[in-house]
């Protein structure tokens, strides 16, 4: 191991960082936030289209030409390239308080000498308003030059955290671009990226052979069209990538419909806008902090896919309620959602990891009156049981005649069922976990949340025994792609000689079940609640309040 070389800190070093520093302000709008999203990766060539006039620019805004109208494709292609450098170490866990990463990392010491802590973030200001503080300490271990090296010292923090293997950039990729009109009227040799600045709002850039959802089975080529500056530069794979930057609204336009069916209420829909809105803003910073870019436009950050799935719907959605954002206390709500509940939404903290968050805590999926409610114990066994067999009358549940097809489409999702063999399940298992049980004896169910969903599990094999924890870790070990949810029990068919011949899964939900209920909100809304009546049902003592003003025209 070559710490120095791979450009680990002295321990003097690091206590320089953990000094009271002031902090940081990581991002400063003068109005409405503008967001970058990284919609394109690994290219070896780009060609694009520009509706309207526009310049191109180099990364630092350096006119190259100007006042160009083309109705040409254009070829950007990639010239000599060098990929980024980075280190790998561990990320032990994160929190918010930097009290806490400090007493955390005199602690972890302990366990390893080369615990240090890394702040990421910093505050958000919008028209000189300091709208949220983003800052977050990583808890990190190690600085290794491969990531097998790194991955050899995870088994130290299993015990007690979720660690997991990150890279962090230490030297930025560099390359030439060439880019060109079909015709050769313009050309252009580019240092390491530039940009296409539409000069009219009205203009589009149609970005050609768009791979879709990457790194899924489903990934397909499409054309894309997209608002806004579009930048394209060397990524850290020594590849082509696409960057969108746009207003935090004209993304909204393309998520909130990629996110909730257009055609679904407009209140429900008005939610939907508040949470993603707000969703984003809590995590600006936080996320792809070796990109050159806030989001990713994969099922990983939000689906964004440009002006492609935009509808008049959404678009209303978003604008009558620009610059509106979840609050709880000071700071703004991680508002996430997911499809549906199953009748009680789930702890943050039993899905992800700690803090804790008030707004995110589990709820049953109903205004009833509190003493109407049902004592539900959805953490026990029996009462899971129980809560499959029944259709509760619930938001989610559709019991009802009078649904809308686009909704009674979704009751499928409240209660489901799926059986396999024991042969199919046990390479299920080899395929999605990696390990080689042998014979599959049995499943135990060891820990619930609040509505049934587990946290986790132990698989029994005649070669091992394996302990699956995580909601998503254990719906991904039981199925060729993913379990509706992890709120399930297990029938078991037993065959002659004790093992056992198939598996029936019985569950309740799509999705994690944390925060907002889609179908939930959805019915809500045609039941004539508002979308803030229904943002405060599923983030309890949450508030929406305005930050920013509609853009001039
Ligand atoms: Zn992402
Ligand atoms: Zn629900």
């Amino acid at each position: 191991m070559s710490n120095k070389k791979s450009g680990f800190l002295p321990d003097d070093a690091i206590e320089k960082m953990e000094e009271d520093i002031p902090k940081i302000v990581l991002k400063q709008f003068p109005s409405q936030p503008i967001l970058r999203i990284g919609f394109m990766e690994g290219y070896e060539k780009i060609d694009f289209r520009v509706s309207g006039k526009f310049n191109l620019t180099d990364l630092s805004g350096e006119p190259i030409f100007t006042d160009v109208t083309s109705h040409l494709k254009w070829r950007s292609l990639l010239e000599q390239v060098h990929g980024a450098t980075f280190i790998y170490s561990v990320l032990v866990t994160a929190c918010r308080e930097e009290a806490q990463a400090l007493e955390m990392v005199e602690r972890l010491r302990r366990l390893h000498p080369q615990v240090r802590m890394q702040r990421i973030g910093g505050q958000l200001v919008i028209t000189g308003q300091m709208v949220n503080d983003n800052t977050k300490y990583r808890i990190l271990a190690g600085a290794f030059e491969t990531e097998a090296e790194a991955k050899k010292l995870l088994q130290k923090f299993m015990e007690e955290y979720a660690p997991r293997v990150i890279r962090e950039k230490v030297k930025d990729p560099e390359g030439k671009i060439e880019v060109y009109d079909a015709e050769y009227d313009y050309s252009a040799m580019i240092e390491n990226g530039f940009r296409i600045v539409p000069i009219s709002d009205e203009s589009t850039i149609t970005l050609y052979g768009v791979k879709v959802g990457s790194g899924f089975n489903w990934e397909s080529m499409s054309d894309r069209t997209y608002k806004g500056i579009i930048e394209i530069r060397v990524g850290n794979d020594a590849r082509l990538c696409g960057i969108s930057e746009i207003t935090i609204d004209r993304y909204l336009k393309g998520v909130v419909p990629a996110e909730m069916p257009a055609g679904y209420p407009l209140e429900a829909l008005k939610a939907q806008a508040v949470a993603a809105r707000s969703e984003v803003l809590a995590k600006l910073g936080t996320k792809h902090n070796n990109d050159p870019y806030d989001f990713c436009a994969n099922v990983h950050c939000q689906v964004y896919s440009g002006t492609t799935n935009e509808a008049e719907s959404t678009d209303e959605a978003v604008g009558s309620t620009t610059g509106e954002i979840l609050y709880y206390e000071d700071r703004i709500c991680d508002a996430v959602y997911s499809a549906v509940c199953g009748g009680h939404t789930e702890h943050k903290q039993n899905v992800w990891n700690p803090p804790e968050e008030p707004y995110l805590q589990g709820i049953y999926d109903s205004k009833a009156e509190k003493d109407d409610l049902p004592k539900l114990k959805l953490t026990k066994e029996k009462a899971v049981r129980k809560w499959v067999d029944a259709r509760p009358d619930v938001f989610c549940s559709l019991n009802r005649d009078d649904l809308p097809n686009i909704l009674a489409y979704s009751k499928k999702y409240f209660r489901w069922e799926v059986s396999y063999s024991r042969k199919q399940l046990e390479d299920i298992i080899k395929k999605r976990t990696g390990e080689d049980i042998g014979t599959l004896y049995d499943i135990i169910l060891l820990d619930r949340g609040v509505s049934g969903r587990l946290k986790e599990i132990e698989i029994l094999g005649s070669r091992k025994n394996i302990r699956v924890k995580k909601e998503l870790n254990i719906r991904r070990a039981l199925s060729p792609t993913y379990l509706r949810s992890s709120c399930f029990v297990i029938d078991m068919e037993m065959g002659e000689i004790g093992t056992p011949l198939g598996f029936t899964f019985r569950g309740a939900g799509w999705g994690h079940g944390v925060g907002m209920c889609q179908i939930g909100a959805a019915i809500m809304a045609l039941d004539s609640y508002k979308y803030k009546d229904i943002l405060t049902h599923y983030y309890k003592e949450s508030e929406v309040r305005s930050t920013y003003g509609p853009l001039e025209p």
